[in-house]
C-alpha cells in the first residue's frame, strides 16, 4: 500500500513487502507472532491506518484525532474483543454482539476496526459465529485477530484473513541511530570526558529530538541487554535513568538540565552512578 506508514514497527522486511505490495488494507488479518514480537503494535498501527483521517497518503500519520483516540484506546470505532475478566475462552455471545455492533455504522472514521485479542481464545461456536461476518459483514468492517499461533484457528477463519507473520522479537530488532548507538557505549563505559563532551553536544538538539534520542537509546540498551548479560547491571540502571529523564523532559525541564543530570549521573562508573540527583 503505497504511502503506508511503518515507522513503528522494526523490522520485519516481509510484513513491509506485504503491506507494500497491496493498493489497500484487507478487512481481515491474521497477526501471528510469538509473545514479545509486536503482535499489538502491529494491530495499533493497522487500527490507526483504518481509522486515520489524515488527507492524502502516509497513514497513520499519528498526529490527527483519530490516530491519537486509538493510541489512547478511546476510538469509538476501535473495539477491542478479549475473554471476559477470569475467563479464559472468547464465547459465542461476544462475537454475536460483535456482529450486532458491525452492523450500526462507524461513529467517526470510514472504517470500524475489531481487534480480537488472543484469537486462539474463541471457541469453536465463537469461531464459527465470526466466520459468518467475515464473509457477510458491511464492507467497512475490518477485523484484527491476534494469535500466538495462527494454527490454532479453524482453517475456514486462516482462508479467509491474510495473515502477517511477526518474526521473532530477536530477529525484529532495529537498527539504532549513530547518536543512540553511542550513547549506549558511553553510558556503560562511562569513560567521562567523552560523556560530557558528547551530552555538551546533546544540548543543541530540539526537545523532541533529546526525547526520541532517549527512547531510542534506551531500546538500544535493551537490545544489548539481550546479547550481552554482563553489562546487566549497569545496563538496566541507565535505562531507568534515561526513563526519569525522558519522563523529566515531557514537563518541559530543559535540554541543559537534562544533559547535565546525565554527565553527572554517568561520571561515576557502576550501577550506584546512575542515580538521577
Ligand atoms: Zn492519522
Amino acid at each position: 500500500m503505497s504511502g503506508f506508514n511503518l515507522a513503528a514497527l522494526p523490522g520485519n522486511p516481509g510484513i513491509r513487502r506485504q503491506l507494500a505490495a497491496r493498493a489497500s488494507l484487507s478487512h481481515a488479518y491474521i497477526l501471528s507472532g510469538p509473545p514479545g514480537s509486536g503482535k499489538h503494535d502491529l494491530a495499533l498501527i493497522l487500527a490507526q491506518a483504518m481509522v486515520c483521517t489524515a488527507p492524502g497518503g502516509g497513514r497513520p500519520c499519528l498526529q490527527c484525532a483519530g490516530c491519537r483516540k486509538a493510541a489512547g484506546g478511546i476510538h469509538p470505532d476501535v473495539v477491542r474483543i478479549a475473554p471476559p475478566e477470569g475467563k479464559r475462552d472468547i464465547v459465542v455471545d461476544q462475537i454475536r454482539a460483535l456482529r450486532t455492533d458491525a452492523y450500526i455504522k462507524p461513529n467517526e472514521a470510514g472504517r470500524k476496526v475489531y481487534l480480537i485479542e488472543d484469537a486462539p481464545a474463541m471457541n469453536p461456536s465463537a469461531q464459527n459465529a465470526l466466520l459468518k461476518v467475515l464473509e457477510e459483514g458491511p464492507p467497512y468492517a475490518a477485523f484484527l485477530l491476534l494469535a500466538d499461533n495462527a494454527g490454532m484457528l479453524l482453517p475456514t477463519i486462516r482462508s479467509r484473513c491474510e495473515t502477517l507473520a511477526l518474526a521473532p522479537p530477536e530477529e525484529a530488532a532495529p537498527a539504532y541511530s549513530e547518536a543512540a548507538d553511542r550513547l549506549a557505549r558511553l553510558l556503560l563505559e562511562g569513560e567521562e570526558r567523552e560523556l560530557l563532551e558528547h551530552c555538551a553536544a546533546l544540548e543543541a538538539l530540539a526537545r523532541e529530538e533529546l526525547a526520541g534520542l532517549l527512547d531510542s537509546t534506551a531500546a538500544a540498551l535493551g537490545a544489548r541487554l539481550k546479547t550481552d548479560l554482563s553489562e546487566a547491571p549497569r545496563a538496566l540502571a541507565a535505562c531507568d535513568l534515561l526513563k526519569k529523564l525522558r519522563d523529566a523532559a515531557g514537563f518541559y525541564v530543559g535540554n541543559g538540565h537534562l544533559c547535565g543530570w546525565l554527565a553527572a549521573a554517568m561520571a561515576v562508573p557502576g550501577p550506584e552512578g546512575l542515580g538521577v540527583p
